[in-house]
């Protein structure tokens, strides 16, 4: 893929330069206070790069999904929390159609190493259509245009995808760079072996990736609740465990293809009920009863899939091995999340948003190589989409 081969920041002359980059300051709010400021943090290497190299730094973003102009989706605290770690003004331009006369006053006024932010990207309604008029205003604002926006790029827009056809330089933020370097790699030039671990609810909804990951790795560790449907496809009963009977022939289908590049859990916890406290029990491959649900791997299937990631120089984690927002059910995932952490030698990737929970609820995020920043748009990654954000941007 031309994923991997994308123009960066450094690749461009910014000095002087109105530059515009689409950030993801899509943070959570509360009675319009930031309460997460973990994605403006994110995005300060490029802006604090952009403001040393003498650009013009014009910022735009998303927030949530306003219908219309309406002060709850403001981006004006961005700005304020922006300005406070950066140690210098921000200026926001208050303009409900985003780029009108406020915003273009505000940017004419600029001098080399200044910032504006430009008001929500969602406040006009043909963003998320990536209509043409909207785009082109984007454009009039840019000599240079750079996305660090991974959580987007998996969905064409005005502010990643439509202003690009306008200006002439388009190309990496660090963030995305960071993203395409780790999940590219990983996925695509893997240091071998490669395991990927497989969890989270559905079957359904990571068909695409285990699909794209069955050819590329040499492990397939699958846990979570998909995983019963392929012990299901193995012809053992599962009780009132998570089950998608639409895609046991997939699973079937799957495993044979895989021979034994694919492992499934060899032991289950159970539950009565699907609830934290519930009474439980650990079964072996098979064991699972009627009337009983699976809701984590058991300490067999831990000790497997510990010995297997132990030899790995490249994992790729997507989907949590049970239901980890119940402390009792947490231990499996917590335990893959250890075993990755105390890998010395491997690149560790996690996608996906509740692995990512996951991950950081066990407090190991800082032990991963790469933690990507977007859930849907990860996953897409590694279901080998080309994500438009990024091919968008021009090729070195
Ligand atoms: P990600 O966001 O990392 O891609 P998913 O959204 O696919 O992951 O799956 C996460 C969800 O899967 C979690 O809410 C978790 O509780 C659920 N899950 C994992 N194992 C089980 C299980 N055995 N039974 C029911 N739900 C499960
Ligand atoms: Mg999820």
């Amino acid at each position: 893929m031309s994923m991997t081969n994308k123009k960066t920041i450094e690749d461009v002359a910014v000095q002087g330069k109105r530059v515009l980059v689409r950030c993801d300051f899509n943070v959570p709010l509360k009675e319009g206070a930031i309460t997460d400021d973990t994605r403006i943090v994110a995005a300060l290497p490029t802006i604090q790069y952009l403001i040393n190299n003498g650009a013009k730094v014009i910022l735009c973003s998303h927030l949530g999904k306003p219908k219309g102009p309406s002060p709850e989706f403001s981006l004006a605290p961005v700005a304020a929390r922006l300005s406070e770690l950066l140690g210098k003004d921000v200026v926001f331009a208050a303009d409900d159609n985003i780029v009108g006369e406020n915003a273009q006053k505000a940017v004419a006024e600029m001098k080399d190493g200044d910032v504006v932010l430009l008001e929500n990207t969602r406040y006009r309604a043909e963003e998320t259509k990536n209509g043409e008029a909207l785009s082109k205003e984007f454009a009039s604002l840019a000599d240079v245009f750079v996305d660090d926006a991974f959580g987007t790029a998996h969905r064409a827009h005005c502010s990643n995808v439509g202003v690009t056809q306008y200006v002439k330089d388009c190309v990496a933020g660090y963030l995305i760079q960071k993203e395409i370097q780790y999940l590219g790699n990983a996925v695509n030039a893997p240091v071998r072996p490669l395991v990927a671990v497989l969890g989270g609810s559905k079957v359904s909804s990571k068909i695409s990736v285990i699909e794209n990951l069955l050819d590329k790795v040499d492990k397939l560790l699958i846990g979570g609740g998909m995983a019963y449907t392929f012990m299901k496809a193995k012809g053992y009963e599962v009780g009132d465990s998570l089950l998608e009977p639409d895609f046991i022939d997939y699973a079937k289908e799957m495993m044979a293809k895989a021979g034994d590049k694919l492992v499934l859990p060899v032991d289950t916890v159970i539950g009565k009920e699907f609830d934290n406290d519930t009474e439980t029990k650990i079964v072996p491959e098979g064991g699972i009863e009627a009337g009983w649900q699976g809701l984590d791997i058991g300490p067999k299937t831990v000790e497997l899939f510990s010995d297997i990631l132990k030899t790995a120089k490249t994992v790729v984690w997507n989907g949590p091995m049970g239901v980890f927002e119940m402390p009792n059910f947490a231990k499996g995932t917590n335990a893959i999340a250890q075993v990755l952490a105390t890998l010395e030698d491997a690149t560790t990737v996690i996608g996906g948003g509740d692995s990512v929970a996951a991950v950081n609820q066990a407090g190991l995020g800082d032990k991963m190589t790469h933690i990507s920043t977007g859930g849907g748009a990860s996953l897409e990654y590694l279901e080998g989409k080309d994500l438009p954000g990024i091919a968008a941007l021009n090729d070195k």
